[in-house]
């Protein structure tokens, strides 16, 4: 679809009765379809967000967020709000209100976890049968652990579960083997070469192929077509199908990932930080990372960490990391120059840590020597977007493509506005980056 067109079919208007698709019989714009869109997946990042922590048993009343949602929800209704500029005040709302679920469900991580913990993960395979846990859900890696225990079954975490095992209450179980693939899009292959029984969890589930077919099952919201699902938590047919596929011989890899940095390690070192910053030895700061996604385009993210100077540090979250979160950038005098703070919701982990330590420099949040480089794929990135420019953040790089659902007029909003750039050489835009901080 062009650009300047639209789609929307959801009153009985819908022109030619298939659907309004360059301007709407109510008088709605591209422009305004769009940031309604806009604003709807933005919300439904959040709700991610707010199932898990509801799931863990963290169900506050949140009365902000209900009236958001229903007052947002309320003026994408037919013929009640042509106003583009509110739509962009509801998604700096919608930004607002992430950072209220992303906090609810970090307190539930730490509360029935235990605070993370830096952790040296495997990438191989342990001699034995296995089930891999792919996804974000927790609690049920969590309740699959506690039924394993003793069954000589290694549980295998896949993508965004490889913080699960910096946690002190899931590190514990012996059996959590080790993390296996790199980003969620690599299932297909992942599954079909290791015989496993897999356990979805959340979103970023892909379709299955044939051949894994019967040794896979879903969870929670997860649905997938011929895959039996399993309501509540009691994981007895994957165990039962572990049980019935052959052992798996030992297969040792020499990668090891290193995550678990949380809020309270990291500011335990803020002394030699401020140190090492007034020094001039750690010159800048990145945040890497968001959601991966199977384009070349990627690529563009690991060039940009291998290709920065030795005195930079990078933080990292969310799956975009497995671009390159097998590279060893070293420490500066003890301070690790990768530091992965966790999923896609620890954003809020790094956005308390910029804070922190803006403070500890003494520095406005926006003189701190950081620049976020972030990649998008779905929902969850689009609310955290807006949630970084709630917070006033600027000079964020996007890619790995600019959002399809902005059309000029928008783009040069987030641009002009919000300062948002988009991702272009890696080296220019190193270059580009701490050139302007030479300034
Ligand atoms: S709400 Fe407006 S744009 Fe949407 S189908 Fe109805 S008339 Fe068309
Ligand atoms: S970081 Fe984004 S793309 Fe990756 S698994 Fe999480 S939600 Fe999916």
């Amino acid at each position: 679809m062009e650009k300047e067109k639209m789609f929307c079919y959801q009153c009985s208007q819908a022109a030619r009765g298939i659907g309004c698709d360059s301007a709407g019989v109510c008088g709605k714009n591209p422009t305004l379809t769009r940031l309604q869109d806009n604003l709807i997946y933005s919300i439904q990042g959040m709700s991610g967000y707010l199932y898990r922590a509801r799931r863990l048993g963290f169900a506050p009343p949140l009365p902000e967020i209900d009236d958001f949602i229903s007052r947002a929800f309320y003026s994408m209704f037919t013929n009640v709000n042509f106003d583009p500029e509110s739509y962009l005040q509801l998604a700096i709302e919608s930004g607002k209100m992430n950072l209220k679920g992303m906090k609810l469900l970090k307190v539930a991580y730490i509360e029935r976890y235990g605070e993370s913990q830096p952790t040296l993960v495997q990438t191989g395979i342990r001699k034995g049968r296995g089930i891999i846990v792919t996804g974000h859900g927790l609690k049920v890696l969590e309740e699959l652990l506690k039924q394993t225990e003793g069954s000589g079954i290694n549980v295998y975490t896949h993508s965004e579960m490889l913080p699960a095992h910096a946690y002190p209450e899931l590190k514990k179980y012996k059996h959590l083997a080790g993390n296996l693939g790199k980003a969620w899009h690599d299932q297909r292959r992942l599954f079909a070469e290791y015989p496993m029984a897999i356990l979805g969890t959340s979103n970023c589930v892909l379709i299955p192929k044939e051949e894994y077919k019967d040794r896979f099952f879903t969870t929670g919201p997860v649905r997938l077509p011929g895959i039996r699902h399993i309501n509540g938590y009691d994981y007895t047919p994957v165990i039962e199908k572990a049980k019935s596929l052959p052992e798996l011989e030992e297969k040792p890899s020499e990668t090891v990932l290193t995550t678990g940095y949380s809020r309270s390690v990291v500011l335990s070192l803020k002394d030699k930080i401020k140190e090492l910053v007034g020094e001039g030895k750690i010159r800048h700061f990145f945040l890497v990372g968001g959601c991966d996604s199977p384009t070349r385009k990627m690529e563009y993210y690991r060039e940009f960490v291998r290709l920065l100077p030795k005195d930079t540090v990078v933080l990292t979250l969310g799956c975009g990391k497995f671009r390159f979160n097998d590279l060893d950038l070293g420490e500066i005098e003890g301070i690790p120059r990768l530091i992965d703070l966790g999923q896609c919701n620890d954003a809020i982990v790094a956005i308390d840590i910029a804070v922190s330590l803006a403070e500890v420099l003494g520095l406005e949040m926006k003189e701190l020597p950081l620049t976020l480089i972030l990649c998008w794929m779905n929902q969850d990135a689009i609310a955290i977007l807006w949630s970084l420019i709630a917070l006033g953040l600027t000079g964020i790089y996007l890619g790995p493509v600019p959002p399809a659902w902005a059309n000029d007029g928008i783009l040069e909003v987030l641009t002009n506005r919000y300062g948002i750039k988009f991702i272009g050489d890696p080296k220019e835009d190193i270059d580009e980056i701490l050139g302007y901080q030479n300034n």
